[in-house]
């Protein structure tokens, strides 16, 4: 899912090139896709490097907080995010003339999630031994999350 920017970045600040997504499945690092990418991206030249704005659109396979049951739920994100040759904290990296957008598809789809994931509004969790439910939270997700905010993959992935 990479494009080519070598001739935008040719070119003076202000240009603007706009470019529709369609049909693209990544293998992203911590989301499972069931659905293709959809969306538009208009990328900018811009004084540091280059700006992309756009709406990216495609379904995710998540397990409940919960209950860890695995479910579905639609994505859809409005984004903007800057790309530099040498990116700081807030820039994600031009490589080789090209910008990686299932990078962008994947920080912005995660973004996207809420706090709290459940399969239902209502789940009732996992019964105990007794056959009562604790509604109580796995809570890996969040710290998975916090995990690759800070640079580290999750624990299990390669
Ligand atoms: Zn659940």
């Amino acid at each position: 899912m990479h494009i080519n920017v070598r001739d935008i970045l040719s070119e003076s600040v202000g240009y603007s090139r706009a470019y529709k997504i369609s049909g693209e499945r990544p293998n992203l690092e911590s989301l499972e896709l069931t659905r293709d990418i959809e969306g538009e991206i208009t990328i900018s030249r811009i004084d540091s490097g280059l700006l992309t704005q756009g709406h990216l659109e495609s379904e995710l396979e998540l397990v409940c907080d919960r209950c860890l049951s695995t479910f579905t739920r639609p994505t859809s994100v409005r984004f903007q995010q800057l790309f530099a040759e040498e990116p700081g904290d807030e820039e994600l990296p031009i490589v080789d003339e090209s910008i990686d957008l299932a990078l962008l598809a994947e920080q912005e789809f995660l973004l996207d999630l809420p706090i709290k994931l459940l399969h239902a509004p209502d789940c009732p969790g996992i019964p105990d031994a007794a056959g009562k439910y604790t509604k109580e939270d796995s809570g890996t997700r969040l710290q998975d999350q916090a995990r690759i905010k800070k640079g580290n993959p999750p624990r299990g992935r390669t």
